[in-house]
């Protein structure tokens, strides 16, 4: 086990950024840009227009988010006009995106303002009023806003398109193309989408100049010898995650592992979260001094520690021999940095195992890294609580057995003697492996970890057409929704509250059909329930709608 010094490559230090911004990311643990923020920045700062191949996971957020935040001149001026635009696909995402820039850009003062459907418009026309010095706006609240006069883009000096793909699928082309018309000729145009058909491309063509390109993605990529690791992969929601890793530690019960975090406080947050639940982690960043991060090797190495957790930085160079398993606590940021992590195990000749948790909207990003490294990456569920249960009485028959051939058990012939003079032998022994059992530290309160609908794969995916008569798909539900064209609805209308207010993906809402009075559009049906619960609870165009699934007249399968 070495340790080496880590790879040179240019940090944040080397990217021209204002001090504010590198406070920034210091206190966020970010410890190096990823490679889409190495490769776009410096051409953004330039005032480029770029487009960018990446997906969530990349760090392509703060690739755009940084260079607005370093090209802005007086920030938090009263009154101000918005000096970028960034459009994305969905509220969560608008929420999202705000919350990075604002991170980043606090301690210079700049103020960020999300603005999308189905909040309410008050508010977000009285901080316009105040000033602000960058938006994020789903597209269809933008051109409401400009309508209404209140959200004036003659100042800006950027336009951000996020996740261009997405937004196209929802239907908000013309959208967008109207609001790129209310933006001065001279702005910086960036775009960033998970893939690039031809329909981006001809955006790209209309809209931005001399583009730089930077694709994160790689196919061409020599594929060397690939490590012996099994690879598989678990989609969870966020708020699980710590959950999640508790169970498959537990599961797969590893000898020595690593678990990898992007920011120094995630491998603090996560070591004592691991070490309070009664594991040996140890926390490996580059925040730590080079004599800390020997006693940590040391430690592991002498096997006092079981987990390593840490991030990409930090581990690059060490070689542990003993290590079973690689954690993705977070999916790496490209296809070579999840190819060193999973270097780590699987070492001469021995068969390593490689988890990866990866959150709903990452999922591309492990598609990305399956096409780019040639490895096969299998999506499986977490353990349920009863297969961690069977799995622990698996464990705990094993060291039984263990102790039966090897170990001098006659100290406790007293105790078994004299209960057996009460009790069958056998019942003796069932209590025995209770009690076993519970000293193990069997947690009974474990809660089952909701599983995650998984996307269907773009090719499976209906587009968004017109309904056909008749049911849907298997596994298709179509809603009811009691508003039509006459109430001004059109079909990204929907997409774009189901996707807002439900958390769907857009391409996971299936065919579209806008009728008069009413409106007919599939989900998957294990979303159904929420999607109609959510679908209550706002409004489409101001307006409250009825909202359940489709029933049908068998006479003429319409729906009543
Ligand atoms: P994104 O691909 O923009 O959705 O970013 C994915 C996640 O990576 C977010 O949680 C960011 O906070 C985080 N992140 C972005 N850049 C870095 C970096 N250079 N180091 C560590 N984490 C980062």
């Amino acid at each position: 086990m070495t340790i080496t010094a880590p790879r040179e490559a240019a940090g944040f230090a080397d990217l021209q950024l204002r001090p504010e911004l590198l406070a920034a990311l210091s206190g966020l643990g970010y410890e190096e840009p990823t490679p889409i923020q190495r490769e776009a920045i410096p051409h953004l700062l330039d005032g480029r227009d770029l487009l960018g191949q990446a997906a969530t996971g990349t760090g392509k957020t703060a690739a755009f988010a940084l260079p607005v935040l370093e090209r802005l001149e007086r920030a938090g001026e009263e009154g101000a006009r918005p000096r970028a635009l960034v459009l994305v696909p969905t509220r969560e995402l608008a929420i999202q995106v705000s919350e990075a820039f604002h991170r980043y850009g606090r301690r210079m003062g700049a103020r960020v303002l999300p603005v999308y459907g189905g909040a309410p418009i008050g508010r977000q026309l009285a901080a316009l009023r105040r000033g602000v010095d960058v938006v994020v706006a789903t597209p269809g609240r933008a051109l409401d806003l400009i309508g209404r006069d209140a959200l004036r883009l003659e100042e800006l000096r950027t336009v951000v398109l996020d996740e261009a793909d997405e937004m196209l699928d929802m239907g908000f082309a013309e959208d967008i193309e109207a609001i790129l018309a209310e933006t001065p000729a001279e702005r910086q145009t960036v775009l960033f989408s998970a893939t690039v058909p031809p329909r981006i491309e001809q955006i790209a063509g209309r809209h931005l100049r001399h583009p730089v390109r930077i694709e994160i993605e790689r196919p061409e990529r020599e594929a060397g010898e690939p490590p012996l690791v099994r690879q598989r992969a678990y989609v969870v929601d966020r708020a699980h995650k710590p959950a999640a890793l508790g169970r498959l530690l537990d599961v797969e019960a590893p000898a020595a592992a690593i678990v990898f975090c992007r920011t120094r406080e995630q491998v603090d947050e996560l070591t004592e979260m691991l070490n309070g639940r009664g594991h040996r982690a140890e926390a490996l960043h580059g925040g730590m001094t080079q004599d800390q991060r020997d006693r940590v090797m040391g430690r592991l190495r002498a096997g006092t520690a079981q987990l390593l957790i840490a991030t990409d930085v930090a581990a690059r160079g060490i070689d542990v021999e003993h290590l079973t398993h690689v954690i993705n606590y977070h999916v790496p940021s490209d296809p070579d940095s999840f190819v060193h992590r999973i270097g780590r195990v699987g070492r001469a000749g021995r068969q390593g195992v490689a988890l990866t948790l990866a959150e709903p909207r990452e999922h591309r990003m492990l598609r990305t890294i399956e096409r780019a490294t040639g490895l096969r990456i299998t999506v499986e569920k977490i353990p349920t609580v009863a297969d961690l249960r069977a799995r622990r009485l698996e464990l705990l028959r094993a060291a039984l057995r263990e102790s039966l051939l090897n170990d001098d058990l006659d100290p406790y012939r007293a105790v078994v003697e004299s209960l057996a003079e009460e009790f069958d032998v056998m019942e003796v022994a069932l209590a025995a492996v209770k009690l076993a059992q519970e000293a193990d530290g069997v947690a009974a309160d474990e809660e089952e970890i909701p599983e995650v609908v998984p996307r269907r794969p773009r090719e499976d995916r209906p587009g968004r057409r017109i309904a056909r008569r008749g049911g849907p798909d298997a596994g298709v539900t179509r809603l009811f929704v009691g508003l039509g064209r006459r109430h001004g609805i059109r079909p990204q209308d929907l997409v774009g509250a189901i996707a807002g207010e439900a958390g769907l993906h857009g391409r996971d809402i299936g065919a579209i059909e806008i009728a008069d009075r009413f409106s007919l559009v599939e989900v998957p049906e294990a979303t159904a329930a929420r999607v109609i619960d959510a679908l209550r609870r706002t409004t489409l165009k101001g307006q409250k709608a009825v909202v359940r699934r489709e029933r049908f007249d068998r006479a003429d399968r319409r729906p009543r």
